[in-house]
């Protein structure tokens, strides 16, 4: 028994002790080389804070992610995709986050081809007009508008563009905020209120081309590199074919596939926050101070400490939700601690480390700053750490009153 489990040990795992299957091994080590060989001496040729390659590199960029397969990771296998499971999917988002464009990397596209996971609800004609286009390259990824100015965290509630049926098709007017990507893909999904106000049941989720009269885009500064967008939407006709779902399904639809992103994520704030605690070793190392290293200061060890145990508390709790989430269980609580707990502790460990290093810390020199702003604005996506402690706390009241 003790032998069986000393076999599943492995020094070099993730999980900091218990060993990934060996398929998630090679897995991860093939991104890792990746990340090594082709993006890292790329991003080296780029401006700091450049949001990711231009279109020309992102596309050679693709090609070659395609070759070692890359490609399509989160897409099921029935839908022309590779099919990984969440924990695969963790892997990689970690290791594709250890680099200066951080975990915006992998969302920018560059191991692309996953069409927006409500297109997995659609139905065959609609998957083959707007999902398979980007499994096989031949569209850019798709944006996802849920938020409005009158708020992203209860969007049942505060969504108050409004689709109307005239005809064969919907008649879209109001607004969305923070949409990113609407400025490159080439066509989005938006959620539109077609019953009653404040109703979940009320809300239909649609398919809009980006470049559809009457939709205009607006980029919104913000701390990070990129920008997301404000949509306006002013008499923008939808043909009914493209609603995805029955009218009133958006909201389900929507939080169906949201719980299990928070865990993918969860895994991108870790790969920086790891990243940073390396480059504070390092330089822990090498400084010296008062004629002393700085690795060999106590409040410098117990800055490195902190940061390594807030780091393997949340890569357990993240490979956990995964690995729930790949046996089918219910997994809403588990991906919400896994997001708040990751976003949070990545964000104070990359600000410790950004200490350590002093004013190289915050230099542009240095990728921390750049995961700094990155990682605030991860507290607020994906749903906002109040909003996952929300969702925690009712669950374990619930449970505990039944
Ligand atoms: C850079 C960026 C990119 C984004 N990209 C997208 C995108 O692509 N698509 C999209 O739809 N949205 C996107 N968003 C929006 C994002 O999801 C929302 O900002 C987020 O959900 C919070 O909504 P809000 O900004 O309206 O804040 P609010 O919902 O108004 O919340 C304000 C504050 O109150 C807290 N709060 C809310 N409810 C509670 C509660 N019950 N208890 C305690 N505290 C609470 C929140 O945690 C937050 O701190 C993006 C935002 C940013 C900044």
């Amino acid at each position: 028994m003790a032998e069986d489990i000393r076999k599943s040990v492995a020094a070099d795992s993730p999980l900091g002790a218990w060993s990934l299957p060996e398929e998630l091994v090679m897995l991860r080590d093939s991104v890792r080389r990746f990340m090594a060989d082709v993006v890292r001496p790329l991003e080296a040729t780029l401006p700091h804070d450049c949001p990711g390659p231009p279109p020309e590199q992102l596309a050679t960029l693709q090609a070659k992610a395609r070759v070692l397969g890359l490609w399509a990771l989160q897409t099921p296998s029935a839908f022309g995709g590779a099919g990984l499971g969440v924990l695969g999917q963790v892997v990689v988002a970690e290791e594709a986050a250890k680099c200066r464009m951080g975990a915006f990397f992998p969302a920018c596209g560059a191991f692309g081809g996953n069409p927006p996971s409500v297109l997995f609800a659609a139905t065959p004609a609609q998957y083959e007009k707007w999902g398979r286009p980007i499994v096989e390259g031949r569209a850019t990824r798709a944006f996802n508008a849920i938020s409005e100015a009158t708020g992203g965290s209860d969007p049942a509630r505060a969504i108050r563009c409004r689709a109307i049926l005239d005809g064969d098709a919907y008649v879209i007017n109001g607004a969305k905020m923070w949409t990113t990507h609407a400025g490159t893909a080439d066509y989005g999904i938006v959620y539109a209120r077609t019953g009653e106000a404040g109703q979940k049941g009320g809300i239909s989720c649609f398919v809009v081309e980006t470049a559809s009269p009457g939709l205009t885009r607006k980029p919104i500064g913000v701390l990070t590199s990129y920008s997301p967008f404000e949509l306006h939407f002013d008499n923008v006709r939808v043909p009914v074919e493209n609603r995805i779902g029955g009218e009133g399904q958006g909201f389900a639809l929507a939080d169906s596939f949201l719980v299990q992103t928070r865990i993918t994520y969860a895994a991108g704030c870790i790969g920086l926050a790891q990243m940073a605690l390396e480059h504070a070793i390092d330089w822990a190392n090498q400084r010296e101070t008062f004629g002393v290293r700085l690795a060999d200061r106590q409040a410098i060890q117990w800055m490195i400490a902190d940061s390594e145990i807030e780091l393997r508390a949340a890569r357990l709790l993240t490979y956990q939700a995964a690995w729930n989430a790949d046996l089918g269980r219910d997994v809403k609580v588990d991906a919400s601690i896994a997001k708040v707990y990751a976003a949070e502790q990545a964000f104070k460990i990359v600000d410790r480390c950004m200490q350590v290093l002093g004013g190289l810390g915050v230099a542009h020199e240095m990728p921390l700053e750049r995961w700094f702003r990155e990682l605030r604005v991860k507290r607020l996506g994906e749903g906002a750490s109040e909003v996952q402690k929300m969702i925690i706390a009712r669950s374990i009241l619930s449970r505990r009153a039944g």
